[in-house]
């Protein structure tokens, strides 16, 4: 039975242990140097636990521990259908601490805990399944050849993949990245956020016990300027894959270029727009679902819907729709089941968007709702719903990634004024379209640039549909089939048949 009310998931919380070492060739392990930082729990402000603060010392014995078990085969090399049993075996085991991994995310980062345990632990728990049952269904190329030669093209394990994430959806982005590499046969090291690494640490011990083998998952808990730049510099990783800022993405390429032009996959920041036209019958649903792409998660998803891009016949009666919706929205305790937004995952994080806001003030943005911090219980780090209206597409509000409950609303004429503002951005990673004109909804899904555009609906996500950005959004496809080919490289085998 699941916990349904607030003192069952306190009396849970209560009794969690964290794991809270370095997970390092199938063992829990201190840093090297024995440093620990703390991972704070936002809503009460207490340190959560004190975790291993790896650096390049342990980047190096966790890259040694992965190569070794890459070159050994033993999981390289094992039959694709024994990756996938144990994969599914974890699973199934997510799936049965599914309340210990809500709950390990909800505390770390402030997310309701409803949420990570309707939305986060099942959508990892489907990803992870999805990949798993592909493994055995990947069939490799012949090429078409003169009769005297045959080729083949096959893929093989990229060898080494470091996985570095963010702390807005620290499990599915764990699992984003781990199911295709390993179904590749690659084998893994993991970076979580310093903000957010409980959960990644309890999936490695997890994935011991689904007989994932020593070496093939690791975890490295630390900071990016030392864990994450080791990893990026590292001589002997093959790959990065990061979800994250748009800023440290491009670190990721330096790195590459300063040290063994390993391969990078980006998905970074983005300022998705949602364009609602005056043709779209179904104006409620538009509002509804405008107010969740951007408060979901309180704002701080890369392809949140943070600019509203309004036809300005229906702007008022709109923006009153929005209103209503957010009214709706309940502040509280990340654990109580009743709170619909909980708080922003730290202090630096909240003082990033209130500063935003008010540049968006400054700039002479309408502020029509929320704008403000709210203490609740012992945290201040709670924002309030924000809506801006008489945005302009030059300021700052409506070019730069805020990662907050922070909405730009802006009006505009015509549908080419439309496509030309959503596309005015240097990011890329996901567009949405409200309207009942079939052509417009074509038409537009050629002309927006993004990585995803969604007719009707926002943020349209499956484990079987490409994710990803164009343009400073990041290139390279998380989730689907592709994503697999990022952890792969080609080899072709040319056979001559002479006699
Ligand atoms: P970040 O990009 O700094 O961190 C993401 C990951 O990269 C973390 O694991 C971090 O430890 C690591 N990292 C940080 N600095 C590094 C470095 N120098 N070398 C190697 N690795 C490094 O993101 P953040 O600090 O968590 O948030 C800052 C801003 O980034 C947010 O305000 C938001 O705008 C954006 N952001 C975007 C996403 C996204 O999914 N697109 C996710 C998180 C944050
Ligand atoms: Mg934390």
């Amino acid at each position: 039975m699941n916990a349904t009310r607030l003192a069952d998931w306190e009396d849970k919380a209560a009794s969690l242990v964290f794991r809270h070492q370095a997970y390092i060739n199938g063992r829990f392990v201190d840093a090297t140097d024995g440093r620990t930082f703390p991972t704070v729990n936002p809503f009460t402000g207490k340190v959560l636990a004190n975790v291993a603060r790896c650096d390049s010392a342990d980047a190096d014995l966790a890259v040694k521990a992965a190569r070794r078990s890459f070159e050994s085969g033993v999981w390289s090399r094992i039959h694709p259908r024994e990756r996938k049993k144990v994969l599914q075996a974890l699973a199934q085991l997510m799936e049965q601490h599914q309340e210990e991994l809500a709950l390990l995310d909800s505390l770390d980062m402030g997310k309701p805990v409803m949420d990570a345990l309707t939305i986060d632990v099942p959508g990892s728990v489907g990803v992870l399944n999805w990949y798993a049952e592909a493994a055995d269904k990947l069939y490799d190329q012949v090429a078409p050849t003169a009769q005297d030669a045959v080729a083949l093209i096959t893929r093989e394990a990229v060898g080494v993949v470091a996985a570095v994430i963010p702390w807005n959806f620290p499990l599915d982005m764990a699992i984003w990245k781990l199911a295709p590499a390993l179904i590749a046969g690659n084998s893994v090291i993991l970076k979580p956020a310093e903000q957010s690494p409980l959960s990644a640490l309890r999936l490695a011990e997890l994935a011991s016990e689904a007989g994932l083998p020593d070496g093939v998952l690791n975890v490295l808990p630390g900071y990016g300027h030392e864990v994450g730049q080791a990893l990026g510099l590292h001589p002997d990783v093959d790959c990065i894959t990061f979800t994250g800022s748009t800023e440290i993405g491009k670190r990721f390429l330096q790195y590459a270029g300063e040290s063994n032009m390993k391969m990078v996959w980006l998905e970074c920041g983005g300022k998705s727009p949602n364009l609602v036209f005056a043709d779209c019958k179904d104006l409620d649903m538009a509002a509804k679902r405008a107010a969740l792409g951007i408060f979901f998660n309180q704002g701080q998803v890369c392809s949140a819907n943070a600019r509203l891009l309004v036809e300005r016949s229906i702007h008022d009666q709109f923006v009153s729709k929005l209103q209503a919706e957010i009214a709706g929205f309940r502040l509280g305790n990340p654990l109580d089941p009743a709170t619909s937004l909980g708080t922003l995952v730290d202090a630096k994080q909240t003082a990033r968007v209130l500063s935003m806001i008010q540049t968006g003030k400054q700039e002479g943005a309408t502020l029509l709702t929320g704008g403000e911090q709210q203490q609740i219980g012992e945290s201040d780090l709670f924002i309030r719903p924000t809506v801006f209206t008489d945005v302009t597409p030059d300021m700052t509000i409506a070019r730069e990634e805020i990662f907050g409950p922070v909405l730009a609303i802006i009006p505009f004429d015509s549908e080419a004024e439309a496509v030309a503002i959503a596309n005015d951005s240097i990011y890329g990673l996901a567009a949405s379209v409200w309207t009942d004109d079939l052509s417009r909804a074509h038409r537009l899904a050629r002309q927006l640039k993004a990585g995803t555009v969604s007719i009707n609906t926002v943020d349209a996500l499956d484990p079987g549909i490409p994710f990803g950005g164009f343009k400073q959004s990041g290139f390279g496809r998380d989730l689907s089939l592709h994503a697999v080919d990022k952890f792969s490289q080609l080899k072709t085998t040319w056979i001559s048949l002479k006699a």
